[in-house]
């Protein structure tokens, strides 16, 4: 399976938000379990530098456009590390070389099957959208997104026939060649084209734009309009202007070309971007997922307000942890509808899931394996069709010229399969069948009849996984891999090993041989779970795989896995609303 994954490309008038980080750790997360089943996978993201108002945020700071996208971009590309992000490649729009040859390609392309020509227009303009907005789609005169009256624009610009490619369109969604996902929001795109379609203006003139942007090919006074330019990212970070051959492989050949966006971005990504590659001749993306909106305390984020630290992503990650964050976004957010985020609700979920739930259950494992096995335990056999490390590190498979993207991200930390040397194994031998109080460390423990339970929930949890990510329904996703932290606790309790311990100590050897099965389906329990969690929460499945790992023989001596994080600390929520 090959698959070329994006997401939208932010403009960049101000430092990333939480509502951005959500769309960025769903594709990581797409990325990710991909990888680790063996697909082949590009994950995409990068930003989006041409736009005007990006032109008006830096004429109000007296800085160059060019200062300000390369300032606010690296705060984009700076995203890589706080969030653990496995993205191949960064693209920005107006810096990479990559893009203008591409742009420049795809609007000759469309040029040569006739659909791109002059008009003069007049129309209602919203800077802070750039887009064109019809009287009745106004909000009392303005924007319905922004609440502000657009402008009255008059020029002559290029128009796309947009209109030559309803019915098409309409087929291709409506049969799910295109899928887009959830249900509501192909529906919405289909009443959308079922309204008829109009051609749109697809240029800028060049004193409008300040400049700033590609010019039209063979027409220097007309600026190419920055959504055409900006949705030709997904193919030109390909080099479809040039050689082509990334394009070929990720994009013409590749079995899915999935675009993450958000809802406020749907029209562009499921009607105008189709339409354009329909023009071009080339092959439509496969699916199309639709996320809602976050809101921060009860408010929206606003794009174009500089973002509070409570909705900085990286700055919630330098507080509360990469796996706070990203747990909170994968586990509490639904797959349609708007959620609200507060530092509360991050703090109790990290609280409740990672320090209790998970947390509480590698601590019991691991002192019951040292206090009576000296931490000399074989886990049980794997079931089948569990999830394994991926021992490879992501590598970047776009140039990055002057990205400011960190070199390369370090391997997803010490993966157990890289302490399984041979000579680390037989060093884990030699210790075990040393120290070893019971007589043959060699073979795994058969599963204990009594483990039925959490057997059935490690086979399933992957499968559930498996489809809830295939219908993008990522808090569905997170809750099945949970369902193995839920059924280990539930067996811990149930077996009560450490009173198996006590009548082991007394003398009780049947006791003893239960022990030594109930632990290691427990230790095996947590090394699947480690994998089956790397998707979501690289960084703690990476501790975790550490505390359970037997390959040596002997587990490392336990430590806290996700310490409880003390609200005290920090201020309610209510107090500190920085939101606009
Ligand atoms: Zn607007």
């Amino acid at each position: 399976m090959t698959t070329f994954l994006s997401t939208t490309i932010p403009y960049v008038n101000a430092r990333p938000h939480l509502g951005f980080a959500l769309e960025l750790v769903q594709g990581d997360v797409l990325a990710r379990h991909g990888r680790q089943a063996g697909d082949q996978v590009r994950y995409q993201t990068g930003t989006d530098d041409n736009s005007l108002k990006n032109v008006l945020a830096a004429e109000a700071e007296g800085i160059s456009p060019a200062t300000l996208v390369g300032r606010n971009a690296a705060a984009f590309a700076g995203l890589r590390e706080p969030l653990a992000l496995s993205f191949d490649d960064f693209i920005r729009t107006s810096s990479d070389p990559r893009h203008q040859p591409g742009v420049e390609r795809l609007w000759r392309a469309c040029e040569a099957s006739g659909d791109l020509y002059r008009k003069s227009y007049e129309g209602l303009y919203c800077v802070r959208c750039e887009q064109f907005y019809a009287e009745a789609e106004l909000d009392e005169g303005n924007c319905p997104d922004h609440g502000t009256p657009p402008q009255l624009v008059a020029e002559e610009n290029w128009f796309f026939r947009l209109s030559r490619y309803a019915d098409q369109l309409h087929a291709a969604i409506s049969s799910g060649q295109l899928r887009i996902e959830p249900a509501s929001k192909r529906n919405e795109v289909l009443g959308f084209i079922a309204g008829g379609l109009e051609d749109f203006s697809v240029s800028r003139s060049v004193e409008r734009a300040r400049g700033w942007g590609i010019p039209v090919p063979g027409d220097p006074s007309q600026v190419i309009y920055v959504w055409w330019d900006a949705l030709g990212n997904y193919i030109t970070a390909l080099r479809y202007g040039s050689d082509g051959a990334d394009y070929r492989h990720w994009w013409t050949g590749a079995d899915r070309r999935v675009h993450l966006v958000g809802r406020g971005v749907l029209r562009f990504h499921a009607v105008y971007w189709p339409a354009i590659l329909l023009s071009a001749g080339e092959p439509l993306p496969t699916e199309i997922f639709v996320h809602d909106y976050l809101t921060v305390d009860g408010r929206k984020i606003s794009k174009s307000a500089a973002s509070g630290a409570r909705s900085d992503p990286a700055e919630l990650a330098a507080t509360f942890g990469i796996d706070a964050v990203r747990w909170w976004l994968l586990r509490d957010v639904p797959r349609a509808g708007d959620v609200d985020f507060t530092v509360d609700r991050l703090i109790a979920r990290a609280n409740e899931d990672l320090a209790n739930g998970l947390g509480n259950l590698v601590s019991r494992v691991g002192a019951l394996v040292h206090s009576s096995r000296d931490g000399v335990i074989r886990a049980c056999p794997r079931p089948a069709g569990t999830s394994r490390w991926l021992a490879a590190a992501s590598t970047p498979a776009g140039s990055l010229p002057d990205a400011p993207l960190p070199a390369a991200l370090p391997p997803p930390a010490l993966p157990p399969a890289a302490l399984r040397s041979a000579a680390g194994l037989a060093a884990g031998l030699a210790v075990a069948s040393a120290s070893g109080p019971a007589a043959d460390r060699d073979h795994a423990p058969s599963w204990p009849a009594d483990a039925a339970g959490l057997l059935g929930a490690l086979e399933q949890a992957p499968v559930a996984v498996r489809a809830a990510l295939a219908r993008f329904d990522f808090r569905a996703a997170a809750a099945a891999v949970w369902t193995i932290v839920e059924e280990a606790n539930r067996y811990v309790d149930a077996t009560e090993p450490w009173h198996l311990a006590r009548a082991e100590r007394a003398g009780d050897a049947a006791a003893g041989q239960r022990l030594d099965g109930v632990l290691g389906a427990l230790v095996a329990a947590c090394q699947i779970l480690a994998a089956e969690l790397w998707p979501f929460l690289p960084d703690l499945a990476a501790r975790l795989a550490v505390a359970c790992d037997d390959s040596a023989g002997v587990l490392p001596a336990p430590r806290p896995l996700f310490p409880r994080i003390e609200t005290r600390q920090y201020p309610a929520a209510s107090t500190q609303s920085e939101v606009a």
